[in-house]
């Protein structure tokens, strides 16, 4: 009996995957999607999407990905639960390994892996993660009510967080290693105007203080080397994110903050048939609507070496 093999595998449920899985589908190519821990990828975890093209009305992230697995979905897409732990780019085909030894062979491959949150790297900050201390406001903000809550960044993702918090908390202090923020104008006057939050410059956070749960952060200003403890129940760490290209960076190009790199204007990767969509090989948009479009060009890509290798 011949061995199976995949024509399109597409690693990742996020806008990338998801559209790649879509286009591919439409194409009858039979995709199959592996999805990972965190299905629907970062969407899931935020709450109103008023960025996302064609909703005058905003969206809310869990149902703008539901909406898209549906479709894919409607198009015959196979969806396969898996944690993928090895690859083997180097011969075709393709082969993936999964946590509990499943073996898949592919003659494509599409990473859509995306990026996960960054964490500030203290200890107390790992000891306390649940505990008090969240990368996900979305998640967890309903926890706070009423109680007095910091967030570290000052990025688009800070200001978005602070803002969704103070729906919950009594006080929202956004601690910032800089005096400026990088976040969008618009955010930043978002946050600025609301009266729950208040900022603190110039500053690191130096530990996280509790034994059992948060009770406050050791904060330094970084210009005067001044300590000071502030008393607060949630500790929400919004400083950027990292691509999950872990299990590629041995095979696969990849920029030095570990993005995939593809070749200008594809999806294509260094190794013929392996193409990259997605945060996981964008660290400059970062957006739900360009992962989709990259997501959509890898599908065409993979479609058109098919062609080419039949
Ligand atoms: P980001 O733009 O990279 O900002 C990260 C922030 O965290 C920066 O202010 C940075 O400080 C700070 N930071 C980084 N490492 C740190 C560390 N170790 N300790 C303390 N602070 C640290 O990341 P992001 O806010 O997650 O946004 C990522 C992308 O997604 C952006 O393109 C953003 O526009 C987009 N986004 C859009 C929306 C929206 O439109 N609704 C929402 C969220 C995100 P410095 O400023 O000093 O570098």
């Amino acid at each position: 009996m011949s061995e199976k093999v995949e024509s399109i595998t597409i690693l990742g449920t996020g806008p990338a995957g998801l559209t790649a899985a879509i286009y591919s589908a439409r194409a009858s190519l039979n995709p199959l999607v592996i999805e990972g821990s965190q299905p629907g990828g970062q969407l899931t975890i935020t709450s109103d999407v008023e960025n996302y093209p064609g909703f005058a009305n905003s969206v809310m992230g869990p149902e703008l990905m539901q909406a898209f697995r549906k479709q894919a979905e409607r198009f015959g897409c196979r969806f396969m639960q898996g944690d993928v732990q090895k690859v083997s780019l180097d011969q075709t085909p393709l082969t993936l390994l999964t946590a509990d030894g499943t073996e898949i062979k592919t003659r494509t491959l599409i990473i859509a892996t995306g990026a996960s949150a960054k964490w500030i790297g203290i200890p107390s900050e790992k000891k306390l993660l649940g505990k008090g201390v969240s990368s996900c406001a979305t998640c967890d903000g309903f926890f706070f009510k009423n109680m007095d809550i910091v967030v570290v960044g000052g990025g688009d993702t800070a200001m978005e967080e602070a803002t969704f918090l103070t729906r919950f908390a009594k006080t929202v202090r956004v601690i910032h290693r800089r005096d400026t923020l990088r976040a969008s104008k618009i955010m930043q006057e978002k946050a600025f105007k609301n009266p729950k939050i208040s900022f603190i410059w110039d500053s690191a956070i130096e530990e996280v203080l509790g034994e059992k749960e948060v009770t406050g952060v050791r904060v330094r200003n970084l210009k005067s080397n001044q300590i000071q403890d502030l008393s607060c129940q949630g500790l929400f760490v919004a400083i950027g994110h990292e691509p999950n290209t872990a299990l590629f960076r041995s095979a696969l190009n990849c920029n030095p903050h570990g993005y995939l790199l593809t070749q200008s204007g594809s999806t294509r990767t260094n190794i013929p048939g392996v193409f990259a969509a997605g945060d996981v090989a964008d660290h400059v948009y970062r957006q739900a609507v360009t992962a989709a479009g990259t997501g959509c060009m890898a599908a065409i890509d993979a479609e058109r070496y098919l062609e080419g290798h039949a």
